[in-house]
């Protein structure tokens, strides 16, 4: 099985997982990329993935859908998509193998995310705007818990699961995590990787969920450095009460990350 991010747009990737002779792709916003690849490969599309309603995810699904006749799965957040629905606990089968729909709102109120289990190969994770490589998704619909809970779920699957994010933020997610974490060896590790990836102009996913738990701000709430972090940048804040909060909770954690994010 061979699994692939096609560039689109400035930083999206469109990802596309084939055996051969079928494929899949995920959130196509163009469709241009992914039909160059499927005729140099000479692929059938079997199946399009969408995790949310954004146009740089979806504005390819219908000319794909037209030119292949592959069926396309949707959240309900997705009505002007011709596809088969989906919700949290759907099985899907995706080129043989079962692949299976967790709800994880937070960047949008219907985002969903696909994880592909394989006897033979790690699992994959399409994750959509909800997770990046030492980031997350903004928030535009959802709640600083909704995204905490849509984070805990992810990171509950296996570490060896490739974590394949729709956007290449990857350098400039280090750069934040770095503030929040200077000293974090992984971290600084994972930053030279990256460097010498982009720099010879390779995609820095997908990157692995064991790595992430150990280099992502936002899935390391609960760790005691992130969360004296997110308090210090909170009291450092012109409305905020210059003191520290002992009682910050793991989604005020979020909370206060994603704001310095915004801002960072
Ligand atoms: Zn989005
Ligand atoms: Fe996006």
């Amino acid at each position: 099985m061979v699994l692939v991010p096609v560039p689109a747009f400035q930083d999206n990737y469109i990802w596309l997982w084939h055996n051969g002779s079928h494929a899949v792709v995920v959130d196509p916003g163009e469709s241009a990329g992914v039909e160059v690849y499927l005729a140099d490969h000479g692929l059938q599309l079997d199946s399009i993935l969408v995790t949310h309603h954004h146009g740089d995810h979806t504005g390819g699904v219908a000319q794909l859908q037209a030119r292949t006749g592959a069926n396309v799965f949707a959240p309900a957040e997705c009505p002007d998509l011709p596809a088969t629905r989906v919700v949290h606990g759907s099985q899907l089968t995706v080129l043989g193998m079962p692949c299976q729909v967790l709800h994880v709102p937070g960047h949008t109120a219907g985002h969903v995310a696909y994880v592909i289990a394989s006897d033979d190969e790690p699992p994959i994770l399409f994750c959509g705007d909800t997770l990046f490589s030492a980031g997350c998704g903004r928030l535009f619909e959802g709640s600083p818990a909704d995204m905490l809970a849509s984070l805990d779920a992810l990171a509950r699957l296996p570490g060896d699961t490739r974590v394949c994010c729709a956007h290449e933020y990857t350098l400039s997610n280090i750069r934040f995590a770095l503030t929040v974490e200077p000293h974090n060896a992984e971290l600084q590790q994972w930053q030279l990787t990256c460097e010498a990836l982009r720099a010879d102009q390779q995609p820095t996913l997908p990157s692995t969920l064991a790595r992430e738990c150990q280099i992502n701000p936002f899935l390391r709430v609960r760790q005691p450095v992130v969360r004296l972090a997110a308090d210090r940048w909170t009291a450092s804040q012109p409305n905020g009460t210059q003191a520290s909060r002992p009682d910050m909770t793991d989604v005020d954690v979020l909370a206060a990350l994603r704001e310095w994010k915004n801002t960072f």
